[in-house]
């Protein structure tokens, strides 16, 4: 028998809106979407046609993308109590965004029926029925989430239970369960489904939300109770503590339950699809994020890393390339010679007791000790490794730099700089003003190096984080200075340590432009990332 197969709707650009923090322009969100069709999301709800013009706008975009497998659903409320749906600002609104697919939203919890739309009972199951045919009558798949459904059915299962049946006979393809506080158990998840008379209703599915930090776990059993749609933003961010995250959802089901999902083919992608949405949010990735978190395979102790190297399956839960990450094996002074030498590898077949793997623990166990961490700078790590087997190819030589900060009145202050630096025994001069020293000194470098290294056009600084090691010292104590530097695919992470701000920053920044030049305008030593 063919598994089950579980239709995913992600909300991340209707729900995962309204997450705190969180925007997307119109670009963003066409891309969004359009990266979400490749990965095979079955539904992507692309917001509240009502709400405003660019929400109204994305619908009339996407419509030309020609999406190849998502189908895009617009998202909007039964028509207000008393009127009639056909003409209802709601109803037409979600009419006119021209979905296949419309997400209607009604009320199952009696006390919001009557404190917030402050009708009855009555009226509101004339409201869903009225809105959901005159949906299917216009030709749309609907979607019904009916809204605060676990705490209505708390309150009173039976009118629960005549929303669910009046939503169906109206002709609902979907009865979404929406846990819209975010309040519920497993355990009541999993006794609230088995009450549902599911043989006489549409198909189910369900909406969780993270108030309790069991949104994946309630969606999970609510697929084991019978719902076949599940409903989830990427990294899970949406209203307050989010919604059901996908990206830890979706794995679960394909690779711990055995079911099928159309994305199931694509889940290598997941990771990336992850690092995505969080790049177009401008939101630093979740590190221990699972499955597509940096941390989620990595490694630190040295008997780990031993034992990793050996049987990975003892180690972990799945592979993580299922999901397009990687394992990564951390160093840190608790390494031992185990995790050096698969770090190692790419530039030889190193053994554990040869000398360069002990020259390599000694140098690594100095810069350590000088506050240097390789953690979160594996290309800083990279370069140590080619200096200690003598590979390393030097970008330049520091001649002298010279930084001047200044600051008139109340005008914003600016930094001027200059900068002499030796490339094959050619004196190169590089010049900038920039907002401040760092900013200042990137861009002189860039000023006197881009004659000769063009490439360096196609790289930049995409984060910079500062972290002050011994803050006894006040002023006087050495801080750490992470750089992050991308060519738009793919990005690597530097470090620098010193009591000077800039020295750390300087070191930080030429560590990320030598370790694109030598990983890969140099030819590296075969071209692998990190
Ligand atoms: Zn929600």
């Amino acid at each position: 028998m063919d598994a089950k197969r579980i239709v995913i709707l992600d909300t991340t650009l209707r729900d995962g809106m309204q997450g705190q923090d969180i925007s997307y322009t119109l670009d963003d969100k066409v891309q969004i979407a359009r990266t979400m069709d490749a990965f095979g999301i079955d539904y992507i709800e692309g917001g509240f046609p009502l709400s405003n013009r660019k929400e109204a706008e994305f619908f009339q975009r996407i419509a030309k993308e020609g999406l190849r497998h998502s189908r895009v659903a617009a998202f909007g409320s039964t028509r207000r109590p008393g009127g009639k749906a056909a003409s209802d600002p709601h109803v037409t609104a979600l009419l006119n965004a021209e979905t296949p697919t419309v997400v209607v939203v009604g009320k199952s919890w009696k006390a919001h029926v009557r404190e917030v739309l402050q009708t009855t009972e009555d009226e509101d199951l004339r409201m869903i029925a009225d809105t959901v045919a005159t949906l299917k009558k216009a030709g749309r798949e609907v979607i019904f989430d009916l809204e605060h459904f676990f705490d209505g059915w708390k309150d009173d299962s039976a009118f629960c239970l005549q929303v669910l049946e009046t939503a169906t006979d109206a002709g609902a393809d979907c009865l979404v369960l929406c846990d819209t506080n975010g309040g519920t158990l497993p355990s009541e998840v999993a006794r609230i489904m088995a009450q549902l008379p599911a043989a006489r209703l549409a198909q189910l599915g369900a909406h969780f939300h993270n108030d309790t930090g069991n949104a994946v776990a309630n969606s999970i059993t609510a697929v084991e109770g019978g719902a076949l749609h599940v409903q989830g933003t990427i990294n899970g961010w949406g209203e307050r503590c989010g919604n059901a995250n996908l990206c830890v959802l979706v794995p679960n089901l394909c690779l711990k339950m055995g079911l099928a999902a159309s994305c199931a083919p694509n889940l290598r992608h997941l990771t990336s699809l992850s690092r995505f949405v969080s790049e177009k949010a401008n939101i630093i990735p979740d590190k221990r994020q699972p499955y597509v978190g940096e941390a989620a395979f990595s490694h630190k102790a040295g008997q780990h890393a031993d034992v990793i190297a050996k049987a990975p399956r003892l180690m972990e839960h799945v592979d993580g390339a299922l999901v397009g990450n990687e394992r990564r094996i951390l160093l840190s002074e608790l390494a031992g010679k185990s995790s050096i030498v698969p770090k190692l590898a790419r530039y030889g077949d190193f053994d554990k007791s040869s000398k360069e793997v002990a020259r390599l623990l000694d140098e690594l166990k100095r810069l350590e000790q000088e506050g240097y961490e390789y953690e979160a700078a594996e290309a800083s790590f990279d370069l140590v490794i080619r200096k200690t087997l003598g590979l390393h190819r030097p970008l330049l030589e520091l001649s002298n730099y010279h930084l001047e900060s200044y600051q008139a009145g109340t005008t914003p202050s600016k930094t001027v700089g200059r900068i002499f630096v030796r490339v094959d025994g050619t004196l190169l001069m590089g010049a900038a003003v920039g907002v401040g020293p760092v900013d200042t000194l990137n861009m002189a470098l860039r000023d006197a190096l881009l004659p000769i290294y063009p490439f360096l056009l196609k790289i930049k600084l995409t984060d910079y984080r500062v972290r002050v090691l011994n803050p006894e010292q006040a002023t006087a104590a050495k801080v750490r200075v992470f750089i992050t530097t991308s060519d738009g695919e793919e990005s690597w992470d530097t470090v620098g340590v010193s009591e000077n701000v800039i020295e750390a920053s300087w070191q930080a920044l030429v560590d990320g432009m030598e370790y694109y030049y030598n990983n890969r305008v140099a030819g590296g030593a075969d071209g692998a990332g990190t």
